[in-house]
């Protein structure tokens, strides 16, 4: 058996939780699961977001699955997300985007964001003095080393052709220009037989919707990755649409790339999406790829059928949507 820790979270974090739930449920037998709070309800029991008690169940399991939570505007705030990308060294953030469902206008695209997670713009060292404030961004050797080496190794057991590193080394010379010359000896040492290309990150955006054909897997520093994965969702369709896994040398965390959207919290409107095929990458990394597989598919059927979920105009909120990936699946 495979145990799985779930943290449902704030706002939609619940709803879609509970959906991937249902179908993780569907596919495996091998699975059970602990639950525990994150966020609001846990400050509210413990006046921490996140408890140490919480990190040692995550541990303890093969695997978590995290919903969302709401950023509090307090200024002692810590991100409970920030926390436990840390504490379990959770370095790669993973984040495939793919058409579903066809629209007007949008190119189709089927894309992998490996992000570096544990570094660059996420330091959280700001320091005020009187003129403003400064951040403080950090690009080292190894981080940028073990990035790149992951990206490397994804697409070359997912079959893809070509990596594409993603950075700003125009401007900050140093600091992107480090991540650069790794990722261009690293592709020349390890990337035999894949493409290696580069890209600007303004450039990158762009023709994430304009061609998007032109990505396969994209590596890249960690706020340009935060930032690119949510417009890779909007080519596909919107948020609902980006699961996320954030993975270390031993635990890992699937969550859909979406926050807690509380304008539509409690209205059964969420799109699940995300965060089943979270819950199927999950699947993939604890050694049930079958599962995972088809997993995915039951989703992309909802769709290849016609269908559309409420945030693309459809008439399916939540829970039809996950009964007829139930369906699918064949339960
Ligand atoms: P947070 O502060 O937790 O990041 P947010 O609302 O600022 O929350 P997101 O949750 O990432 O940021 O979402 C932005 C908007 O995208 C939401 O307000 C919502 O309208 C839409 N959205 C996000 N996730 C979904 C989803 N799963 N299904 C439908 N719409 C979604």
């Amino acid at each position: 058996m495979k145990k799985v820790c779930v943290l449902p979270g704030d706002g939609i974090g619940p709803e879609v939780i509970e959906c991937a739930v249902k179908v993780l449920n569907a596919a495996s037998d091998q699975l059970e699961f602990v639950q525990a709070d994150i966020g609001q309800a846990e400050y509210r029991k413990s006046g921490t977001h996140l408890s140490r008690d919480t990190l040692d169940l995550m541990k303890s399991c093969d695997s978590s699955l995290f919903g969302a939570v709401t950023t509090s505007s307090s200024p002692d705030y810590e991100s409970p997300v920030l926390r436990f990308r840390k504490e379990l060294n959770l370095y790669v953030n993973l984040r495939p985007v793919k058409t579903l469902v066809h629209l007007p206008q949008r190119p189709p695209l089927d894309v992998v964001i490996v992000r570096e997670n544990s570094e660059g713009m996420y330091t959280q060292q700001e320091q005020y003095d009187d003129k403003g404030v400064t951040t403080l961004r950090r690009v080292t050797r190894e981080a940028s080393d073990r990035i790149v080496r992951y990206a490397i190794d994804y697409a070359r057991k997912n079959g893809r052709r070509k990596v594409t590193c993603v950075h700003k080394a125009n401007v900050l010379r140093a600091s992107d220009g480090l991540f650069l010359s790794i990722f261009r000896e690293l592709m020349s040492s390890e990337g035999s037989g894949l493409e290696a290309s580069e890209q600007l990150v303004d450039s990158a955006a762009m023709k994430l919707v304009t061609d998007p054909a032109e990505f396969d897997v994209i590596v890249t520093l960690n706020l340009y990755g935060d930032i690119l994965s949510d417009v890779a969702a909007g080519v596909a369709g919107g948020l609902g649409f980006a699961p996320s896994g954030n993975l270390g040398p031993k635990y890992s965390v699937f969550e859909p790339a979406h926050g807690s959207a509380p304008d539509i919290a409690g209205k059964g409107i969420a799109n699940p999406t995300a965060a089943i095929l979270a819950a199927a990458l999950m699947l993939r990394h604890i050694g049930l790829p079958k599962e995972g597989q088809a997993v995915e598919r039951a989703v992309s059927e909802f769709y290849s059928s016609g269908h559309l979920t409420s945030d693309l105009g459809g008439r399916h909120g939540s829970v039809s949507f996950t009964e007829h990936v139930l369906k699918n699946l064949g339960r």
